[in-house]
């Protein structure tokens, strides 16, 4: 074969001009891909190899998921005036307003805390004991409800990479993994061969639990619920397990049969539990169901966290003395936040007002409740916020320690320039702020 002919990673890569970065860290979802390779040029990446689309996005410093990545980087501090447009402010005139306004509230409530490195996160639950504030992580929704059923439940998880060797049945509870974690599927999970696999073929069992078909539907096969049967269901599928039942609904037949077969199970939990009435019940009988799996086969339950540093932040308050599954100021679910006169929203790394109900809107909006957004990108809350902070696009613009959604550690990388400050740079500052 010619030596031209044969085609070099290398090569590939330099198709563009500018500086590589191999293996760079998206700082996407909870997947955490290490294997993004980047090239830069003017202070902008021109050529990304391996990301999805979400990923894409997050290296062009735009929203997840739009056909062509759109920059929306937030340029310059701005606070609203009277007549409610954006008004420029400088980033020290910033921390005065946003710490007078903290100083000022009866009540703080943090929001999102889930897209920033681990010593930001740090920082926010510093300033969370220094404010007495209460907080929604914003994977809350799932992380909450994990955390608090493994108080009570002995757990057992894996490695991603675990479940790319070992796992042979693989089921997807509560979540789409195409949006909520798209890599999930082939670099872990199913279109990828692991040495329990006969020669090496792809041959997992996988199934997905939701009331509605998706497009998962493509490559797993639907354990039939509803809104009102999912706890009944899942109960139902333990008692066989447990009970090594010949009399299995037939419904449940196929991942009963797939389950018994796999001498490895790994089960992928989602924040679609948060849509059933009681997701706690929810949580606690998919550690249930794992425990009966584990009993005769080995089985790895995770969170199939959407936001990239959710595990971060849980540890973060572990790390910190704070219970996430008991102590009264981390919340759950944001829809669950009542707006009180006299709160002050704090928002870090995240859009509230797209997830808020329209009563907790009309709410916000009547009892002229600041929201304080600390944020890399423009979006809803941004829009909506009294002040507006931006700051370096963490594992873009910013490195730092992050953990992936099985909670292994892992350094995002500084691929960008940022003329904005770090998101741990502003919470620091706020704390300062407040004086002695
Ligand atoms: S799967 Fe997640 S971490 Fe991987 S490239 Fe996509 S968004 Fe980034």
């Amino acid at each position: 074969m010619p030596e031209d002919a044969i085609i070099k990673e290398e090569d590939r890569f330099h198709e563009a001009e500018g500086e590589p970065i191999n293996s760079a860290v998206c700082p996407g979802c909870g997947c955490l891909c290490e294997d993004i390779d980047l090239t830069i040029e003017d202070g902008k990446v021109v050529q990304i190899f391996n990301a999805c689309s979400w990923g894409l996005s997050k290296f062009h410093l735009g929203h997840r998921f739009l056909r062509k990545p759109k920059r929306a980087k937030c340029v310059f501090p701005s606070r609203e005036d009277p007549s409610g447009r954006a008004l420029p402010i400088s980033f020290e005139e910033a921390i005065n307003n946003a710490t007078a306004r903290l100083k000022a509230a009866k009540r703080v409530v943090m929001s999102g805390l889930c897209q920033t490195t681990f010593d930001a996160q740090l920082a926010a639950i510093s300033l969370m004991k220094r404010l007495d504030a209460v907080v929604y992580p914003s994977e809350g929704m799932l992380l909450t409800p994990f955390f608090k059923a493994l108080k009570s439940l002995p757990y057992r998880t894996a490695t991603l990479e675990e479940v790319r060797q070992l796992a042979t049945t693989v089921i997807f509870w509560g979540v789409n993994p195409l949006h909520s974690c798209p890599r999930l599927v082939t670099r872990y999970a199913v279109f990828v061969a692991g040495i329990n696999a006969p020669d090496r073929h792809i041959s997992r069992k996988v199934f997905y639990a939701d009331p509605y078909e998706n497009d998962t539907g493509g490559f797993a096969l639907r354990i039939p619920l509803t809104a009102e049967n999912e706890r009944d269901i899942l109960s139902t599928l333990t008692d066989v397990i447990e009970e090594e039942s010949f009399s299995i609904p037939k419904d449940l037949e196929a991942v009963a049969r797939a389950i018994e077969a796999s001498p490895f199970v790994a089960l992928f939990v989602g924040r679609g539990i948060a849509y059933q009435e009681n997701p706690q019940a929810l949580m606690d009988g998919l550690v249930r169901l794992s425990n009966a799996i584990s009993r005769r086969r080995a089985c790895a339950l995770l969170p199939a966290v959407s936001d990239f540093n959710a595990m971060g932040f849980y540890f973060a308050l572990l790390q910190s003395g704070i219970d996430p599954a008991g102590d009264p100021r981390v919340k759950g679910d944001l829809r669950e936040y009542e707006p009180a006169k006299g709160d002050v929203l704090l928002c870090v790394g995240s859009d509230p007002i797209w997830f808020f109900t329209e009563a907790q809107i009309t709410a916000l909006r009547s009892m002229e409740i600041p929201v304080i957004a600390v944020s890399a990108l423009r979006n809803q809350t941004t829009h909506a916020a009294s002040l507006v902070i931006p700051v370096a696009e963490s594992g873009v613009e910013a490195e730092g320690l992050t953990y992936r959604m099985d909670g292994i550690p892992i350094w995002l990388k500084k691929s960008l320039p940022s003329a904005q400050p770090t998101d741990l740079a502003v919470l620091t500052a706020l704390e300062k702020g407040l004086g002695d």
